[in-house]
């Protein structure tokens, strides 16, 4: 399966890094088919991100699971489409954590996306603490259980993202041996949730990815790409990952 690498800019860019989306954008290109990029920037770059880079898949990084409505400040799936979004990730763990999105919270934002005809990143992890006390597995497992969108889905437009919280902008990454675990782990809940179709959905390795250790995380197996926060901000940064995906 091809490779998809997303990059996650977080509270991060202005009008002055379109020259980084443009760099990354024409570079994806000339890989063709042979890995699938995205970049998810804040909501204010969506719309001058995806007019710059026709063709290339510009992302969102949250979104309400309601339609419409009274939500003051919010974003629903059809204005991140009508923005030029293609892609959005939920359930980021900085998400979960600061705005107290629970599994379901994630689930419905999963839907609703799907439904809007966005593709969709849907992240789950640990923290240390859980880790350290030996309940890393059992924890994402349940969180898996409970956030995935009701099926059926389509791998071509559903991934999930494992990010265990400790790594992500720590520069600590989790060993290969623990990555393949938990993604292990994750496929048997995906074709426990979804049959053979769970097969098809990649599952990404998120935290402190870095044109270092890109190629080995990608040689892990059930590795289906990477979710990129800090190394994606520059195309010299994010560039040499997605080449180590290609
Ligand atoms: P990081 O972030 O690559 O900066 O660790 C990853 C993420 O939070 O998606």
């Amino acid at each position: 399966m091809v490779k998809l690498i997303a990059g996650n800019w977080k509270m991060h860019g202005t009008s002055a890094d379109l020259g980084e989306v443009r760099a990354i954008a024409a570079r994806a290109g000339e890989l063709g088919g042979r890995v699938e990029v995205a970049l998810c920037v804040p909501a204010t770059l969506i719309h001058r991100a995806a007019e710059a880079v026709p063709g290339f898949t510009i992302g969102a990084q949250d979104m309400h699971a309601n339609e419409k409505g009274a939500h003051t400040g919010d974003l629903c799936a059809s204005m991140l489409h009508d923005a030029g979004a293609g892609i959005v990730i939920v359930g980021h763990s900085e998400r979960r954590e600061a705005h107290g999105e629970a599994d379901a919270d994630v689930k419905a934002k999963a839907e609703a996306g799907l439904r809007a005809g966005l593709k969709v990143i849907l992240c789950v992890g640990e923290s240390l603490a859980e880790r350290e006390a030996g309940r890393a597995v059992a924890t994402v497992a349940a969180q898996v259980d409970a956030s995935l969108p009701q099926g059926p889905v389509d791998g071509a437009r559903f991934s999930l993202a494992y990010e265990p919280i400790w790594a992500i902008g720590t520069g600590r990454v989790a060993g290969c041996e623990d990555i393949e675990e938990m993604h292990a782990a994750i496929r048997a809940r995906l074709v426990a949730a979804y049959g053979e179709a769970g097969r098809g959905v990649r599952i990404l390795y998120g935290g402190s990815v870095k044109p270092g250790n890109a190629a080995e995380i990608f040689a892990t197996p059930e590795v289906g790409g990477a979710l990129v926060g800090g190394a994606s901000l520059t195309a010299a940064d994010f560039l040499p990952i997605v080449e180590a995906g290609a």
